[in-house]
C-alpha cells in the first residue's frame, strides 16, 4: 500500500466510524478562536474570551499550535448527541472499546496524513511526544496514553515521555498554572530545545493542556504543538450551537487542522 492509498483507507475507515457525528474544526478569522477554534464574541477577535485571557498571563510559554479535530455536541438539552457519548464514554470504566478506539484512529489518522502541516510552524517536524495527565490517573493506564501512542513517529524508544502530576493539579478546571504537571527529571532532555506533540482527548477551556504546555515551555521545550482529538462545545449557549449547527459536512480527515482547510504544503 503506498501513501496516499494509506491516506484515503484512513479517511474512508473515519467517515465509516465517526463520519455521522464528528464535525471538522474550522478557522475563519473573525468567526472562530485561532487558538481553539471556538466561536469569538466580535468579528475583530483573533481568539475567544478564554485563550485572550490565558495569552495575556502567559504569553508565548502557551502552546505555539493548538489543534483540535472534532468539534463535539456537549450539554444538549434534548439528549446526549453521539459525538458527547464518544468523548464521554472514552473515558469510562470499564472502558467503551469502540470510543476508545474510534480517538486513536483521529489521532493517528492526523498524524500520519498532516504531519508535514504541523512541521511548518516550528520549522521541523515534532521530535518528542507527550500526553497531558489526568489527575485521578495520570499515568500510561489512562486512555489519553493510548492516543499518544498512535502518534505516528519512528524511530521512537527514547522520544517519548510523561509528565508528573505537579502541586497545582488540584487548581480550579480553568486556571492556567505553570506547576499543575511537571517534567521529571529523567525526562528533561527529551524536551529541552525540542518540538514536543502534546496529546489530549478534550479541549474544554484548554486550561489543562496550556498548563502542560508552559511546564514544556519552561522545561526548555522550543515549540509546543497541542494535538486535541475534539473541541466541546455548549449546546445550550447559542453561540456554541450556531457554529456547530453550521457545520453539516461529515468527518473529513483530509481537511488540514492546522489551516482548517487545504493543507499548507501542498
Ligand atoms: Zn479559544
Ligand atoms: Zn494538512
Amino acid at each position: 500500500m503506498n501513501g496516499s492509498q494509506l491516506h484515503e483507507t484512513l479517511r474512508n475507515a473515519l467517515l465509516d466510524r465517526v463520519g455521522g457525528f464528528f464535525r471538522n474544526t474550522v478557522r475563519h478569522s473573525g468567526e472562530t478562536c485561532s487558538v481553539c477554534t471556538g466561536p469569538v464574541f466580535s468579528s475583530d477577535s483573533a481568539r475567544c474570551g478564554v485563550c485572550s485571557s490565558h495569552r495575556a498571563e502567559f504569553g508565548d510559554q502557551l502552546a505555539d499550535q493548538v489543534l483540535p479535530l472534532t468539534y463535539v455536541c456537549g450539554n444538549r438539552p434534548q439528549g446526549i448527541h453521539q459525538s458527547a457519548h464518544t468523548v464521554v464514554s472514552y473515558k469510562r470504566t470499564p472502558v467503551a472499546e469502540k470510543s476508545v478506539e474510534d480517538l486513536c484512529l483521529m489521532i493517528m489518522t492526523a498524524t500520519t496524513i498532516h504531519a508535514s502541516c504541523i512541521a511548518v510552524s516550528p520549522g521541523r517536524a515534532w521530535q518528542a511526544v507527550t500526553f497531558v495527565p489526568s489527575a485521578n490517573n495520570p499515568g500510561r493506564g489512562h486512555p489519553v496514553a493510548r492516543l499518544a501512542r498512535q502518534v505516528a513517529f519512528h524511530n521512537d524508544a527514547d522520544k517519548r515521555l510523561t509528565l508528573d502530576l505537579g502541586p497545582g493539579i488540584e487548581s480550579g478546571q480553568r486556571t492556567v498554572r505553570d506547576d499543575r504537571f511537571a517534567v521529571p527529571e529523567h525526562y528533561r532532555d527529551r524536551v529541552a530545545g525540542k518540538h514536543v506533540l502534546l496529546v489530549d482527548d478534550t479541549w474544554t477551556s484548554g486550561a489543562k493542556a496550556q498548563s502542560a504546555a508552559v511546564t514544556l515551555k519552561e522545561a526548555g521545550a522550543s515549540h509546543v504543538t497541542v494535538l486535541c482529538a475534539a473541541r466541546w462545545c455548549r449546546y445550550d449557549w447559542e453561540n456554541h450551537r450556531s457554529l456547530f449547527d453550521s457545520r453539516t459536512e461529515p468527518y473529513d480527515a483530509y481537511v488540514c487542522p492546522v489551516t482548517g482547510g487545504t493543507c499548507p504544503t501542498n
